[in-house]
């Protein structure tokens, strides 16, 4: 049976309401789509730009019973929306990316175990779950990470002995951990992919990215990297995106090591910071893609219209507005919050190199 086309003037559901989903409902409005965007915040700049903003916690039956009611499929923008909220929402409507996805990306021992049996290659990693395991330790140097909640580089620490695992450890309230080795990388990509509702995957071309703290300041596009590095990144992120069966998009974040080997870092099943520089030199943005895909249209084109390359404006830097507006290859996208605190992601400008 062909797949149900959802058309224009069907509404789109988005749990969580930071940029990913804003950026995500100013796509959607564009193809004559309604958002109503779900989240606990009290501000919610997706909330602001939605048909309807339903503020209530993730564990609220009733609410979430009347959001499911009111809308044709669900997606979600952060991959830390609870599993069982998912789960409610996939007894009422189709929510696509679904929970497996969410699954996996919600504790990194569970990513990683699942990127390797689909054949992605991943630095060496460990649990570090209880003091026995810090003793069995020898991915090292590594880094030590928190299973769950870690973001932006959050929940991090660089170690080189057992003790500095323990002190690490400790640090973050021994609770379950991963340690990875530490990659000597040359650079960091990621690939972007979109699956559709028959199956059919696109990959936007794949991205470099700086990260600075642990947190992405700037991808360039085209990458500059030879063309096998380029398509074991692309092909890794196809596989990944077959193997989750998913429909919607998913973000790999990989490194390049200096010997030319790809290994996966880490996934999102939804738009990525690293995909922002296709709402203006992409023939399809990542938004637009992921609303074809959960609506059952054919995916756009992922045609490079100019290389470009993205800054993120971090806390104060957004300030800047007026030095952005003024250079005719910036592109200025601010995401509408209140408080610039450090370290928040406030806007970002994409410039046409
Ligand atoms: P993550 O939260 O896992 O995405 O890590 C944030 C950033 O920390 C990455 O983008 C890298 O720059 C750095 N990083 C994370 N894991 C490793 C690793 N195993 N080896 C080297 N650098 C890493």
């Amino acid at each position: 049976m062909a797949p149900k086309i959802l058309p224009p003037g069907s509404t789109i559901g988005i749990l969580g309401g930071g940029q990913l989903g804003r950026m995500t409902a100013l796509a959607a409005a564009r193809l004559g789509y309604q958002c109503i965007v779900y989240a606990p915040d009290d501000e919610s700049i997706a909330g602001q730009i939605a048909t309807v903003y339903v503020q209530a916690d993730y564990d609220d039956a009733l609410a979430l019973e009347w959001f499911a009611e009111h809308v044709d499929v669900i997606t979600y923008e952060f991959e830390n929306v609870p599993e069982a909220t998912v789960l409610a929402c996939e007894k009422m409507k189709p929510v696509r990316p679904g929970v497996t996805p969410i699954h996996f990306a919600q504790h990194r021992i569970r990513e990683k175990d699942f990127l390797r049996k689909a054949g992605i290659g991943t630095a060496d990693y460990q649990p570090i779950y209880t003091e026995a395991d810090i003793e069995k330790a020898t991915a090292l140097p590594g880094i030590l990470k928190t299973c769950t909640d870690g973001y932006d580089g959050k929940g991090q620490a660089k170690v080189a002995t057992r003790d500095g695992i323990k002190a690490a450890w400790e640090k973050f309230g021994r609770r379950e951990c991963i340690l990875e080795s530490l990659v000597d990388f040359q650079c960091e990509v990621s690939a972007i992919v979109a699956r559709g509702l028959d199956g059919t995957t696109r990959c936007f071309p794949i991205g470099r990215n700086e990260h600075r703290d642990g947190i992405l300041r700037t991808t360039h596009v085209p990458s500059g990297l030879d063309d096998a590095v380029i398509k074991k990144a692309e092909a890794f992120g196809i596989k990944l995106a077959e193997s989750l069966d998913l429909v919607g998009l998913v973000a790999l974040e990989m490194f390049v090591t200096r010997d030319g080997r790809v290994l996966a870092n880490e996934m999102a099943p939804r738009p990525h910071n690293s995909g922002h520089w296709t709402m203006d030199a992409c023939a399809t943005s990542q938004f637009e893609q992921l609303v074809r895909a959960i609506c059952g249209l054919p995916l756009g084109s992922v045609e490079v219209l100019a290389p470009s390359r993205m800054e993120n404006l971090i806390g104060d830097e957004a300030n800047d507005w007026m030095k952005y507006l003024a250079d005719p290859t910036a592109r200025l996208h601010l995401y509408g919050k209140s408080k610039a605190r450090p370290g928040r992601k406030m806007g970002h400008v994409t410039y046409l190199t």
